[in-house]
C-alpha cells in the first residue's frame, strides 16, 4: 500500500469494545489476569506495553517499511536507549555536525561509562573509511544534517559500515518516511524525534526507533525500553498516531514551500549563503535528488554582517516565531549557535528556518521586510 493509505490505516482498527472509529486513550497502568493466571489481551503493565503504544509502534513500522518499532518519551530517550544497549569499549562514529544532544550524551555520561565515540565529516567517504575502527559497533548518520544541512550518501555509508561489521542508524527526523527511506538504502535502524514532523503540531515529545530486522542489538534496545521505562504516555501515543494521518500531505506541502523560500533567499543581497539541498548550488544537491523524494522544509542561512545581522533579522520577523525545534505547522526561526552553548561548532552568522504550512507568499513577505 502507498504511504498515504498506511498513514491513515496502519496499526488501527475500530475499538473492539465499543466500535469507536477513533481509538480511546487507554490510561490504565495495569491489565486484568484471567483465573488461570494468563493475560488474555497480552498487556500486563503499561511500562511494558500499552494498547496506544502498540498501535503507534505498528503504524511507525509500517510507514518505514521496517519489521518493528520502539517508541520513547523523547528523541533523546531513544538515542539514550541505543547507547545503553551498546557495551563499554564499543565505538560509535557520528557526523561532525550531528544534533548537539547526541554529541553531548556520548561525551557525558557515556564517555565515563566507557563508550568510545568520534566525529567525522560523513559527506567525505574516504574520511569515514579511515575513521572506522575494529570495535566500531555503530555508525550514525543524519541527513540533511543539523544545522549545516549537509547531505550524506546513506547507501555508500551503509556499505562501509557493513564492511566494518557495524550497524548503521539513520536519524531521519528531518525527512520522515515521506521523503527518505533509510531502510531501503541499507540502514539497519531509523531513529526519529517524533517531537518534530511526525508529531507536526509542536505539542508532543517523543522518539522512535524502527528496525529493518530484529537484530540482537534491537532486542537489547527493547530490553532497555521496557525495563528503564522512558516510554511515551498513552496520551502522547494517541496524539502522535492522530498526527501521522496527515503526515504525507503536511511534509510535501512544507517541502514545496521551503523550495520557494530558499530561491527567494538565495537571490537576496543580505544573505551570504542558503544551505538548502534543493538549490543546484548546494554541494549535496545531486545525492539529495537521488535519495530523497523532496528536499525537505529545513534550511539555514548565513548572513553578510555576521551574528549582529542574524540577530537583527530574527528580531524583526513577525510571522515566523523565534523559537527552537522544528517540523510543526508554524514556521520557526532560530539563532542556533546561541542555543547550543559556547563550544558549538555552529557558525555565529547562521539562522535556522523550519518552514511550516502558512502560505509561502506570506512567509516570503515577512522575510523580505525583516531583511530590508
Ligand atoms: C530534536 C531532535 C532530536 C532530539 O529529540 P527530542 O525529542 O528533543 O529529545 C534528535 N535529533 C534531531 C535531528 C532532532 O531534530
Amino acid at each position: 500500500m502507498h504511504i498515504e493509505t498506511l498513514a491513515i490505516h496502519a496499526g488501527r482498527q475500530p475499538d473492539p469494545a465499543t466500535g469507536a472509529i477513533t481509538t480511546p486513550i487507554y490510561l490504565s497502568t495495569t491489565f486484568e489476569r484471567a483465573p488461570d493466571g494468563s493475560y488474555p489481551n497480552a498487556h500486563i503493565y503499561t511500562r511494558e506495553s500499552n494498547p496506544n503504544r502498540q498501535m503507534l509502534e505498528q503504524a511507525l513500522a509500517a510507514l518505514e517499511g521496517g519489521t518493528a518499532a520502539l517508541t520513547f518519551a523523547s528523541g533523546m530517550a531513544a538515542i539514550n536507549a541505543v547507547a545503553q544497549a551498546l557495551k563499554p569499549g564499543d565505538h560509535v562514529l557520528f557526523p561532525d555536525d550531528v544534533y548537539y544532544g547526541l554529541r553531548e550524551l556520548f561525551r557525558d555520561p557515556f564517555g565515563a561509562w566507557g563508550l568510545q565515540a568520534s566525529a567525522v565529516d560523513m559527506t567525505d567517504l574516504d574520511a569515514v573509511k579511515a575513521a572506522l575502527r575494529p570495535n566500531t559497533a555503530l555508525v550514525w548518520v543524519e541527513t540533511p544534517s543539523n544545522p549545516m544541512v549537509r547531505i550524506t550518501d546513506i547507501a555508500a555509508v551503509a556499505a562501509l559500515a557493513r564492511g566494518a561489521g557495524a550497524q548503521l542508524v539513520a536519524d531521519a527526523t528531518w525527512t520522515t518516511p515521506v521523503l527518505l527511506r533509510p531502510l531501503e538504502l541499507g540502514a539497519d535502524m531509523v531513529m526519529h524525534a517524533t517531537t518534530k514532523y511526525l508529531g507536526g503540531h509542536s505539542d508532543l515529545l517523543g522518539g522512535a526507533l524502527i528496525a529493518r530486522e530484529e537484530t540482537p542489538l534491537f532486542e537489547r534496545i527493547r530490553h532497555v525500553q521496557v525495563l528503564a521505562g522512558a516510554v511515551p504516555s498513552p496520551f502522547d501515543c494517541w496524539l502522535l498516531l492522530r498526527s501521522l494521518q496527515s503526515l504525507p500531505y503536511r511534509v510535501r506541502a512544507q517541502s514545496a514551500h521551503a523550495g520557494r523560500i530558499a530561491e527567494f533567499l538565495a537571490e537576496h543581497p543580505a544573505v551570504q549563503v542558503v544551505n538548502y539541498p534543493g538549490l543546484e548550488s548546494h554541494p549535496g544537491h545531486a545525492i539529495a535528488a537521488a535519495q530523497m523524494a523532496g528536499f525537505g522544509a529545513m534550511m539555514s542561512i548565513q548572513m553578510h554582517g555576521g551574528e549582529a545581522a542574524a540577530m537583527a533579522v530574527a528580531a524583526k520577523v513577525g510571522l515566523f516565531t523565534r523559537g527552537t525545534s522544528l517540523g510543526g505547522v508554524e514556521s520557526l526561526i532560530e539563532h542556533r549557535a546561541s542555543v547550543e552553548g559556547p563550544d558549538t561548532p555552529t557558525p555565529r552568522d547562521l539562522l535556522r528556518l523550519s518552514i511550516g504550512l502558512e502560505h509561502p507568499d506570506d512567509l516570503i513577505a515577512d522575510l523580505a521586510q525583516a531583511l530590508a
